[in-house]
């Protein structure tokens, strides 16, 4: 195969150098037939005079399609530059030579990138010009692209974990640990390497821990967790969970250990939080019920402190009024604040609980008597009495509370708390806003409170309800135009019992439902017995919020104006103002409803709540009732006859007649006609009755009041 070199600059005629240099470059032509770098001879001018046989390999033209062209236009045109720059730096001094890695254009049109090593020649008289050598480094440089992407993969997975890492050798010395592991261990990442991973382990563990590993770097357990104790720089246990795997070669002989180390404090942390919500009330953030009974059976199991234990029992007056009337959240907003004072106001060692509802409960361990206790929940009591601020003004909450101190017999917590539940509905008989301290003799109470519930249910069962009826009266005329119907319970053992001491009651075992349908009944029987006697009267029944809920109640009311056959508009169906408010929008609508059959409402005890006068004018309501609180102190209390002055007015303005509550002197009912009240009740016209002492002319039985002055 001959070689031609295109431009020889100098012909020899001297054959023999001729010959010997035709040998030598078929010599250099087969050594370079083979090599991975192509060599290439430009001359003086830029212009290929020879291009190894590699060159055909790497840019997939022939050999002779390169001879005499300009190899710089094969240069990606972005590396053209640092090739002229090479040039001229192989240029500076004889037989320098200068690297550069550029992109050439292989004949398919990809570019290959190449380490090009420039060569200046000019002043070789075989030569005068360029030797090019080039190698093909497109692969090498793929490689470790991918080299770099998967070492950029590992440091994102490995370095910048949540959990903790740790590649080490097959025996567990830390060739680097990550920032988690560093972090949870309390060191630094640098001090870690080096670190035998047995040595992070509590000694107790450190078995556990040199077995797992080695599974591992056997290739046993790969992925198991295993629970270990290890330890932090500051000495303290941790609890980790642990689990390794294998990293083998291409020959899949292993190489390194990656242990995973997790941190379970962060799961126990958890797991106290669960334990947290379990005993706390959410919306105040106080000890609950069972975690309040936990602690006082700690209390007085101790002999040191369960003779100085006391129980406060808290109950909030005024709270239903202003769940009810407020709505929920206004509710939420007072509880929180009362529990927050009740907190301030207790010693660190104290403990107070929300124990349901609007009840509190506190634990004082160390109070030496009762008048100590007392101290403590005067002190409570007043921090509970300032008033509230939320969204809607200013709202006063007072508070009955009971005491009970262990008297060093074996009571309970249960039966200290009962006590103290006791005393406080003491206080709340005695009138709210106070505190009783249980003595055994309240136990007859206590235990009277504790049967109301069940005798309540059985009540109905043996007919022990009763209806009384209290005329109301034409204040003008003093016709009686009507009654009232209140319940009573003829207690087989404490005789009559008002509604005062049962309604309540029946309202929150929901007993109220069955008994107000008695209610409508007995009150509707007895209304159309009177019409049957030509007495034209008319009756009012009081209806519980629970009742309003119902959704059969139009239907039942609408069954029993068919059964009796009375007009409907001789019924007056009373619910009092919170009942009104506790959702006024469903109220709206439950009153709408019952207004279709054709009876009046009326708001009860008006003034007594907090009514809203946005609603008070969508209540689809006939008339207001002045609750007796403010009848009373009619011409005596300014404040008094301020309030019904108002209702008076308001109602007028809303198109209601007023019906004044509970007179019961004739200055109650001047000052109420002269208001312009138009109806009036009152021990003054008659206390409620049998039905049978009104007789069957009610009206002739009617109070005459004297003479309009
Ligand atoms: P209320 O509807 O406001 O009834 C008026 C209360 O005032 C009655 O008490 C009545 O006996 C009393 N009263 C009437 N005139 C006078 C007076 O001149 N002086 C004084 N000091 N009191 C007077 P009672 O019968 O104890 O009823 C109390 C409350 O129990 C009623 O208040 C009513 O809210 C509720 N209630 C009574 N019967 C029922 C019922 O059948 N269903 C429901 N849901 N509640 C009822
Ligand atoms: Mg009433
Ligand atoms: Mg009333």
């Amino acid at each position: 195969m001959g070689i031609e070199i295109a431009g020889r600059k100098h012909r020899r005629s001297d054959e023999v150098a001729g010959v010997q240099l035709r040998r030598s470059e078929a010599r250099l032509h087969a050594l370079l037939a083979d090599a991975d770098v192509v060599v290439a001879i430009l001359d003086g001018d830029g212009h290929v005079t020879y291009a190894s046989p590699g060159t055909e390999r790497l840019l997939g033209r022939p050999v002779a399609s390169l001879l005499g062209s300009v190899p710089l236009e094969l240069v990606h045109p972005g590396d053209r530059e640092r090739v002229m720059t090479a040039a001229r730096a192989s240029d500076e001094e004889p037989d320098a030579s200068a690297r550069v890695e550029i992109r050439l254009q292989h004949h398919d049109q990809s570019w290959r990138t190449v380490e090009l090593t420039v060569m200046n020649r000019l002043t070789d008289p075989a030569i005068v010009g360029f030797v090019l050598s080039v190698r093909d480094v497109t692969e090498q440089r793929g490689l470790e692209a991918t080299l770099f992407e998967v070492r950029g993969r590992f440091h994102a997975t490995f370095d910048h974990s949540p959990t903790g890492a740790a590649l080490t050798t097959l025996d567990g010395r830390v060739l680097r640990g990550n920032r988690a592991l560093a972090q949870m261990l309390g060191m630094d990442e640098k001090a870690l390497e080096g670190v035998s991973l047995m040595a992070l382990a509590h000694h107790e563990d450190r078995h556990t821990a040199v077995s797992a590993l080695r599974d591992a770097a056997d290739g046993y357990g790969i992925g198991d967790r295993v629970e270990q104790r290890w330890v932090h720089a500051d000495g303290r246990p941790l609890a980790v969970m642990v689990s390794s795997s294998l990293v083998r070669g291409h020959d899949s002989t292993p190489l390194y250990v990656v242990t995973h180390v997790e941190d379970t404090n962060d799961h126990q942390e958890r797991g106290r939080l669960l334990a947290h919500q379990a005993a706390h009330d959410p919306l105040t953030g106080l000890p609950n019920r069972s975690m309040f009974l936990d602690e006082l059976q700690v209390a007085l199991s101790k002999p040191e402190s369960r003779e100085r234990v006391a129980v406060l029992f808290i109950d909030l007056d005024r709270f239903k009024v202003v769940n009810d009337s407020l709505g929920h959240p206004a509710g939420d907003r007072l509880l929180m604040t009362i529990a927050d004072r009740l907190r301030a106001a207790t010693r660190p060692n104290d403990m107070v609980a929300r124990f349901e509802g609007d009840e509190f409960t506190v634990l004082c361990v160390g109070v030496a008597d009762e008048s100590a206790a007392r101290a403590v929940a005067a002190r409570l009591v007043a921090a509970i009495a300032k008033p509230v601020v939320i969204t809607e003004g200013e709202v006063f909450v007072t508070a009955s509370v009971g005491i009970a101190i262990a008297n060093g017999e074996m009571e309970t917590a249960e039966t200290l708390l009962r006590n103290a539940d006791a005393a406080m509905h003491r206080a709340k008989d005695e009138g709210r806003d106070r505190m009783e301290c249980f003595a055994s003799d309240a136990h007859d109470e206590a235990a009277n409170h504790f049967r109301t519930a069940n005798d309540l249910r059985r009540a109905l069962e043996r007919d022990e309800l009763r209806m009384h009826y209290q005329p109301v009266v034409r204040l003008d005329t003093g016709h009686v135009t009507g009654f009232e119907a209140l319940m009573r319970w003829e207690h087989p053992e404490r005789g009559l019992v008002g509604p005062v001491d049962f309604i309540g009651e029946a309202e929150e075992t929901g007993l109220i439902v069955p008994m107000g349908t008695w209610a409508l009944e007995t009150a509707c029987r007895q209304l159309a017995w009177w019409h049957t006697q030509g007495a034209d009267v008319t009756v009012s029944v009081n209806l519980a919020a629970r009742q309003l809920a119902e959704p059969d109640l139009v239907d039942d009311f609408a069954q029993v104006l068919r059964a009796t056959g009375i007009r409907p508009d001789t019924v007056w169906l009373e619910l009092t103002e919170s009942a009104l408010m506790r959702d006024a929008e469903r109220t709206i609508a439950a009153l709408r409803a019952l207004r279709t059959l054709g009876v009046h409402l009326a708001i009860d005890d008006f003034g007594t709540g907090y009514s809203s006068m946005s609603y008070l004018k969508r209540f689809p309501v006939d008339s207001l009732k002045i609750d007796r609180a403010f009848v009373d102190g009619l011409g005596r209390d300014p404040e008094d006859t301020a309030i019904c002055t108002a209702v008076v007015t308001l109602a007028h303005a809303l198109e209601m007649r007023v019906v004044g509550e509970g007179i019961e002197t004739p200055e109650q009912l001047d000052a109420l006609r002269n208001l312009g009240c138009e109806y009036g009740q009152g021990y003054l016209f008659g206390r409620p009755q049998d039905a049978s002492m009104w007789g069957t002319r009610p009206d002739l039985h009617g109070w005459a009041p004297p003479a309009p002055a």
